[in-house]
């Protein structure tokens, strides 16, 4: 008998599980609209252009080896992503109280921040908001984290909940730490507004919070990299404290490839540096360095002014292949008259639709159109195309009828 005889199963990810159900349909005009994940119009995972040239130039670079890379990962990855989301000019920089450690992907800059605070921050508490991106309460619980919530979104207006927002971080203790998406919010795909983000910064300000911001999507919301991190340089711009968790993933399409940095904007120079050693000593018992491709990638193509201008038009081609599909399934629910208010499907932002559908008629949309999405309703606009969207807009247009 095993040893491990009384393991119990443990249940799919709610998220990836939406995967493995969709590989099990048999159905030819199956629709998968779970995963996070960018699709072209032939619905075909994307490898970008410039990724595939920086990937040529690294390997004819015969000089390249593949030794360990320090603790904090990539030299150049590290300033380059810290350029990239505060801005090149960005005066935090400029006074050396930025530390930059690369980490696994958007998780893991999570994780090890998270990591950090638990074992050098004297508030234990963070609010994160409700909902969010379903690995945020596990990332923060696991690293020793208190989890409480601030409500985001209002089912009603399908919109921010902007006075819930601030009254919930009103009574929050002073010091406790603030998860914040940076850029299209995701599961609800609703951001606040430049206004409310500055009312958000004052509150978060004068009751001493610390904000942690999750940057997954930078670019990819508006089609603008500097666009998608005006939430960030607000922050940053104050002279304030602050964590950011970056990700490659969508904006650069290296999901695989597991590339993300964490920045802690410090201070002052002294403290930043400190910080970094602290950091050093959360990673080398956890995986002891990152992996080098991703990162030799992202500095080939944030270094080189051309590689740089032709990811940004790939990317905004991105972008903007998913605001069309926003528009065309407007249209078609238009189209067919199907009851109830659509425009949040146009408002909406980012990757995903938080379409508003309840459990039920997920279920229903599953098993009698084969459209698979996360039971809140959530749908990947990434995962649409012209030819499937008068599909899923019959299958909506019958679940709510
Ligand atoms: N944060 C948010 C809000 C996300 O949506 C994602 C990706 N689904 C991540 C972080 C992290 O993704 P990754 O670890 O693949 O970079």
């Amino acid at each position: 008998n095993s040893v491990f005889a009384n393991v119990v199963r443990a249940p799919e990810d709610p998220i990836l599980g939406v995967t493995v159900a969709y590989n099990k349909d048999p159905s030819p005009i199956k629709l998968n609209l779970g995963v996070g994940a960018y699709r072209t119009e032939e619905g075909k995972p994307l490898v970008l252009n410039v990724v595939r040239r920086a990937e040529q130039l690294l390997v004819n670079d015969r000089s390249r080896v593949k030794e360990y890379l320090p603790i904090v990962g990539l030299a150049d990855f590290n300033k380059l992503s810290a350029k990239l989301i505060l801005g090149s000019d960005s005066p935090a920089i400029q006074g050396n109280r930025v530390t930059t450690v690369q980490c696994l992907s958007g998780t893991g800059s999570l994780r090890v921040g998270a990591e950090f605070l638990s074992r050098h921050y004297y508030q234990r508490t963070i609010y994160i908001p409700n909902p969010t991106w379903g690995n945020h309460t596990k990332i923060f619980t696991l690293a020793g984290l208190t989890v409480k919530t601030y409500r985001y979104y209002d089912p009603v207006t399908r919109g921010l909940n902007i006075q819930g927002l601030l009254e919930d971080l009103s009574s929050a203790p002073s010091g406790a730490i603030v998860l914040l998406h940076a850029c299209a919010h995701n599961p609800t795909g609703v951001d606040p507004t430049l206004e409310q983000w500055e009312q958000i910064r004052q509150l978060i300000r004068s009751k001493s919070l610390l904000p942690f911001f999750d940057s997954a999507y930078q670019g990819f919301a508006s089609g603008s990299l500097d666009k998608d991190a005006q939430s960030v340089r607000m922050f940053v711009g104050d002279g304030g404290e602050c964590f950011i968790a970056q990700s490659y993933a969508k904006n650069m399409g290296l999901y695989g490839e597991r590339v993300g940095a964490l920045s802690i904007v410090c201070r002052s120079a002294d403290v930043a540096s400190r910080v970094e050693s602290q950091l050093k000593l959360v990673i080398r018992p956890m995986y002891s360095s990152p992996p080098i491709h991703g990162a030799s990638i992202v500095a080939t193509i944030l270094k080189d002014r051309k590689l740089y201008d032709e990811w940004t038009l790939e990317l905004k081609a991105m972008a903007d292949r998913i605001i069309t599909m926003r528009k065309q399934l407007f249209d078609a629910l238009s189209a067919r008259g199907t009851p109830g208010d659509w425009s949040h499907i146009i408002k909406q932002i980012g990757m995903f639709t938080f379409t508003g559908l309840n459990t039920k008629q997920v279920t229903f949309m599953t098993k009698e159109f084969h459209i698979y999405m996360t039971s809140d309703g959530r749908i990947s606009m990434a995962g649409l195309s012209s030819r499937t969207v008068p599909h899923l807009a019959d299958a909506i247009h019958a679940a709510v009828t």
